[in-house]
């Protein structure tokens, strides 16, 4: 019987756990944290069509698209208001974290053994297979790939939470000021997620990053300055962003990275759990057909490119709407003009 390890229990390593349909394989999930319930605050995520296809491989989109919202309409204003540009409307799934959480956490199937503890060195695992999914400050890339792959660290500063009520009339919006950035989406019926960047900024505590919020967003529109009125401490979270380095392969010897341990991105763009979950559902079905050193020789190629793009993709598109001053104002020049064209 082979055996392999997934270390991280979070998106990347349920959805594998979940994707993996081989009877004659021990599959083993370490996890060290709490249940996302009990640390997190159902801020949502919004699910890609890529993605959505790729849980509709595993049977699980259907209940997903049931369980969330659909927000087709994006749009990205300044911080007066006045609307700069409107993406193309895609169809994205928005669902709590925790939720999606859950439901993958239900789809697991009964063989795979969890562990509830922190795998403290990558190397000491014996198995066939050693997967990191055990995001951005991984413990497997560090053990298999150096100290010199750890995740760099972003002088930013990241507020978000949820408010009951609909305060984002079922679309997604983003509001672009001068070194200042407010997105307010849908997450369920009644229920409003919202966000915020702060660029080299440090907090003490959510109270202290609330107040600094609520003085940053006086002079933007109402919708914005209505939903910070409502956000209170217990449904915020505040957190420091660390982006990954560009590995030039996440698979070395019998371990493979997926998630956030292979390229954790900033939250613009919001793909990272979208690209854990293609990650996942890639080497989850390769791993299903093939002998595992095929398989990883196959996810290595699969995945080498694509979730490396999105990454420095989405680092761009957070400096440039964070932007201030002169960059600040020709970014709108160009998006006004881009909109009209
Ligand atoms: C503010 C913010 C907003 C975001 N919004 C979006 C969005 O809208 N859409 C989107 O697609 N993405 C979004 N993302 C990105 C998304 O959260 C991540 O890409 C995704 O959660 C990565 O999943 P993961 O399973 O790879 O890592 P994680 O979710 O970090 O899970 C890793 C798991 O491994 C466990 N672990 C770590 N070390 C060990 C160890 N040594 N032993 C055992 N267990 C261990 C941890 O406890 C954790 O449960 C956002 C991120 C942030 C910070």
């Amino acid at each position: 019987m082979s055996t392999i390890h997934i270390v991280g229990g979070g998106i990347a390593g349920l959805t594998l756990a979940a994707t993996l349909r081989r009877p004659d394989w021990d599959i083993v999930l370490h996890e060290q944290g709490r249940r996302p319930e009990e640390r997190e605050v159902g801020t949502a995520f919004g699910l890609w069509p890529a993605a959505m296809a790729a849980l509709d491989r595993i049977g699980l989109g259907r209940s997903i698209r049931e369980q969330g919202v659909h927000a087709s309409k994006a749009t990205i204003r300044s911080a007066d208001g006045r609307l700069l540009t409107r993406l193309p409307e895609q169809d994205v799934v928005m669902i709590g974290r925790t939720d999606l959480h859950r439901m993958l956490r239900g789809a697991l199937p009964a063989s795979v053994r969890w562990r509830d503890a922190r795998v403290p060195d990558g190397r000491a695992l014996a198995g066939d297979v050693i997967v990191g999914a055990d995001g951005v400050h991984s413990v497997v890339r560090r053990d298999h790939w150096g100290d010199g792959s750890a995740a760099r660290p972003r002088r930013t500063t990241v507020l978000r939470g949820v408010i009951d009520g609909d305060h984002s009339g079922g679309e997604v919006t983003e509001y672009w000021g001068n070194g200042r950035l407010f997105g307010i989406s849908p997450v369920a019926a009644h229920r409003t997620n919202w966000f915020t960047a702060f660029p080299e900024q440090r907090f003490d505590g959510v109270e202290d990053g609330l107040r600094h919020l609520r003085r940053a967003v006086r002079d933007f529109p109402a919708p914005v300055r209505e939903t910070v009125a409502a956000a209170e401490a217990e449904q915020t979270l505040v957190n420091g962003i660390s982006v990954s380095r560009n590995l030039l392969s996440s698979v070395r010897g019998r371990a493979v990275l997926i998630g956030d341990a292979a390229h954790a991105m900033t939250p613009s763009l919001g793909r990272g759990a979208c690209e854990s979950m293609l990650d996942a559902v890639a080497l989850g079905a390769l791993l299903n057909r093939h002998r595992p050193a095929e398989a990883l020789r196959r996810y290595r190629r699969r995945r080498l490119v694509a979730p490396q793009l999105i990454r420095a993709a989405s680092s761009m598109v957070m400096n440039v709407s964070l932007a201030s001053g002169r960059r600040a104002r020709v970014r709108d020049g160009l998006l006004r003009a881009i909109g009209r064209s």
